[in-house]
């Protein structure tokens, strides 16, 4: 495995490899990586002949009110469970290798992040989606893989990917829950034993949703109050939006006709959590 800082040397490296032919699959990640992580650079080496993941904290994507510094650095055991996983080449660049003093350029996202994460978070997929561009350009992959944990981030990247003609694939790939439901998250490791168990409302509320529809419950309404409810039952700190959603607009929905996603943003002490179930309806 390779661990590579400079841009420069990584695009080199990869470009020779793909002219040979060899498909390359990105992950891009924060680091503190967990099973959630793995299982897409898991998805990388199946489909493709060479798995790179990157791993940059990217401080333009966090509020100044956020979490960047005290965000969670665990580089040496991230690269050993990249490792040990077959993955081929790591990128860690430093800040200055994303941004260089001058740097003054950023994404304009796309409308589908206006709504929900992108209200609550000002400026966060400014960031999300300049960050994912530029690696892209650095890293000459075919596609990339992202998790529907950040189901938003993937609806934003596609766009961007699909209104500026970048040339990669985008692939979604399934959340990796605990054995109890909860959304495995780097920012898991913040909450105490206590705010572990209550994490798990949101799962029990998303569950809930399903269970409404599977029971003939077609009123979007009762279903978000539901949804809260659990919530509020835990009770978790504060509920940022239970929403119903169009799962490619990501637009309110007041009819359960086609396929909707159940969205939750909620505070569980002082760690903020996110996490979606794509809802079937028979
Ligand atoms: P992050 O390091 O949080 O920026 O996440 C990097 C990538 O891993 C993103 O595409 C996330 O959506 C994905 N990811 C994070 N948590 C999970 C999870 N529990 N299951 C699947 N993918 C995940």
């Amino acid at each position: 495995m390779k661990v590579l800082s400079s841009p420069e040397e990584i695009y080199a490296q990869l470009d020779f490899l793909r002219r040979q032919g060899n498909r390359i699959g990105l992950v891009p990640t924060m680091g503190a990586l967990h099973d959630g992580h793995l299982s897409l650079v898991r998805e990388a080496k199946r489909e493709c002949d060479i798995a790179v993941t990157t791993i940059f904290v990217n401080p333009s994507q966090f509020g100044p009110n956020e979490d960047f510094a005290k965000y969670p650095r665990t580089l040496d055991s991230d690269l050993e469970q990249l490792s040990a996983i077959g993955c081929d080449f790591v990128f860690v660049p430093s800040n200055d290798h994303i941004y260089p003093p001058g740097h003054t350029t950023f994404i304009e996202p796309p409308a589908v992040a206006a709504n929900w994460e992108g209200k609550i978070r000002p400026g966060h997929f400014r960031g999300v989606a300049t960050i994912v561009l530029k690696l892209f350009n650095m890293l000459p992959a075919r596609v990339a893989y992202f998790g529907r944990k950040d189901y938003q981030q993937v609806a934003v990247i596609s766009a961007m990917v699909r209104d500026l003609n970048v040339p990669i694939l985008i692939q979604p790939c399934e959340t990796v829950r605990e054995p109890d439901g909860l959304a495995m998250s780097s920012r898991n490791r913040y909450l105490s034993a206590a705010d572990r168990v209550r994490a798990i409302g949101l799962w029990h509320a998303l569950s809930k949703a399903q269970s409404m529809i599977d029971d003939g419950f077609r009123n979007v309404a009762q279903i978000e109050s539901a949804m809260r409810e659990i919530l509020n039952k835990v009770p978790v700190d504060s509920i940022d939006y239970a929403a119903i959603v169009d799962p490619e607009s990501m637009e309110p929905r007041t009819d359960l006709d086609s396929p909707v996603v159940a969205i939750i943003a909620a505070r569980v002490g002082t760690t903020r959590l996110i996490d979606n179930s794509l809802l079937r309806i028979q």
